[in-house]
């Protein structure tokens, strides 16, 4: 029976209910008149459900479809400004005990080298990171409790925090490790983590159990259940997101908004971030074996209708997407890109030979993070390393709270302009010094507050002059 607020993994993201608002969304996605009414209730700020999104997804005339795109990007303008923050994966092991069908580390593969990074090599990988500018990392490891314990996750977590190199720091380190207990969740959270993130792949139960054959991830509800136990652990900044390509995505884009108004209604906190992964070719991984694979225009369309759906959901593109994907997506809603990624183990000190296949999956842009930078500032985006908001105990309903409020403009954006300031002072091209430098001063006078630019001018005078680490 659907049940938002049940806790079993089959009551939030009931089959019949995802079926039910496809069937809804079919009846409905040509009717001018039903389509019009979801988009004034989306224009109104207030979210969609799972089933008017649905509509929207399915419809097809190209004026609405135009209209839901200008909106989407209306939208994340409100919310989240002109910025777009910044962050780089960080694989510490690929050891992995599970048979994911569509990754290279399922444990079948017996010719993929396994890796994992000793502290010393962390320390190497994310001076690395640093030396490039990077100031946020989601980590990322298989599933393997000998090889990779919670230990290891915690101890490489405080390694990460304590290395300094030059004016260089990893101010918030996301998580993307498998699914685990409540306990470990409090762990982690004590260790400092910003978000807890875990790809739910396909909320197809059927698929999911047919895709994860063997090992601990074959459970369903132990993965879909896995936000609830992350939120009793005190986590509540979580990241959901599906792997685009392993079911029908109309399925998959229902369940997903039914899994963000599940958490809202159970813990009052609807998911900190949505991933939009699509599944790439990787070592012995064909993506073309699967049979769901979308093409950019849904693609695009689905960024815009979660837009639309969840409006203060941070939208995270990585770099499995193109540079012309990510810069069509970025106007439709997206509110975070990953730059300069390596997806192997030890990958920023060591890149990939040719004859290495150990990517968890292929990059599509291999621009280095000066060249993201400089192309999001010519794109009149304000790229941001800004990590205040985890640090102030702004997480969960306190995030959503400032972020509803309007007040971002007084915080996250001189945020933004003064992490942008020690980018460029520490590791930008003077190309791309020159144009962030007349971004800011421009960028400055958008600072509603008179009292907030004095402040934020000073500081940016202080970054001059050698400080770091300004925050609102
Ligand atoms: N092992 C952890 C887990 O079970 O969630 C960590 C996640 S893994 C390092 C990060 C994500 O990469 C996966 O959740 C999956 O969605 C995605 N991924 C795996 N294989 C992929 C492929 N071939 N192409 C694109 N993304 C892939």
């Amino acid at each position: 029976m659907y049940d938002p607020k049940s806790l079993r993994a089959e009551d939030f993201i009931d089959h019949d209910e995802v079926l039910a608002s496809l069937e809804y969304a079919n009846k409905y996605a040509d009717n001018a008149d039903i389509v019009d009414q979801i988009i004034e209730k989306a224009r109104q700020r207030k979210g969609l459900t799972h089933r008017e999104a649905s509509v929207l997804l399915a419809c097809t005339m190209p004026d609405k479809i135009q209209e839901m795109y200008s909106l989407a990007e209306q939208i994340k303008k409100d919310f989240y400004g002109n910025r777009i923050v910044m962050f780089a994966p960080l694989y510490l092991s690929n050891y992995c005990i599970n048979g994911c069908v569509y990754c290279p580390y399922h444990r079948q593969n017996a010719h993929i080298p396994r890796k994992k990074l000793t502290q010393e090599d962390i320390v190497r990988e994310v001076t690395a990171l640093q030396d490039m500018g990077h100031k946020r990392l989601a980590i990322e490891a298989g599933e393997h409790p000998s090889m990779n314990p919670i230990e290891y996750i915690l101890e490489s977590i405080r390694t990460i925090y304590s290395i300094k190199h030059r004016n260089g720091a990893i101010r918030r380190v996301n998580v993307n490790i498998a699914a685990t207990t409540v306990e470990n969740y409090r762990k982690l959270k004590e260790a400092g983590i910003g978000t807890y993130i875990l790809f739910q792949e396909t909320y197809h139960k059927q698929s999911y159990e047919a895709l994860h054959p063997t090992g601990p991830k074959h459970d369903y509800a132990y993965h879909t259940e896995a936000m609830d136990r992350a939120m009793q652990g005190g986590i509540d900044d979580v990241g959901l997101g599906v792997l685009f390509g392993l079911q029908s995505y109309r399925y998959e884009f229902a369940a997903l908004l039914m899994h963000a108004e599940h958490l809202e209604a159970v813990h009052g906190v609807g998911p900190h971030t949505i991933s939009v992964p699509r599944i790439k070719h990787a070592d012995d991984i064909d993506p073309n074996a699967f049979d769901n694979g979308i093409d950019d225009d849904t693609f695009a369309k689905i960024c815009a209708c979660i837009r639309l759906a969840v409006p203060y959901t941070g939208m995270i593109i990585s770099t499995r997407e193109s540079k012309a994907v990510r810069e069509r997506v970025l106007r439709l809603g997206v509110s975070q890109i990953s730059g300069a990624s390596r997806t192997s183990v030890g990958g920023y000190c060591e890149p990939e030979a040719e004859d290495d296949n150990s990517e968890q999956f292929d990059v599509s842009d291999k621009r280095t993070l000066d060249e993201v930078v400089r192309w999001l500032m010519e794109l009149g985006f304000i790229p941001s390393f800004c990590t205040a908001c985890y640090r102030e105990g702004r997480t969960g309903d306190r995030f959503m709270s400032l972020c509803k409020s309007g007040q971002i403009q007084n915080c996250c954006h001189p945020n933004a302009l003064m992490t942008l300031k020690e980018y460029l002072e520490d590791y930008a091209s003077p190309e791309t010094r020159r144009i962030g430098e007349s971004l800011i001063q421009r960028e400055l006078e958008n600072v509603t507050s008179e009292r907030v630019r004095e402040i934020a001018r000073r500081n940016l005078a202080l970054i001059e002059e050698g400080k770091r680490d300004f925050r609102f």
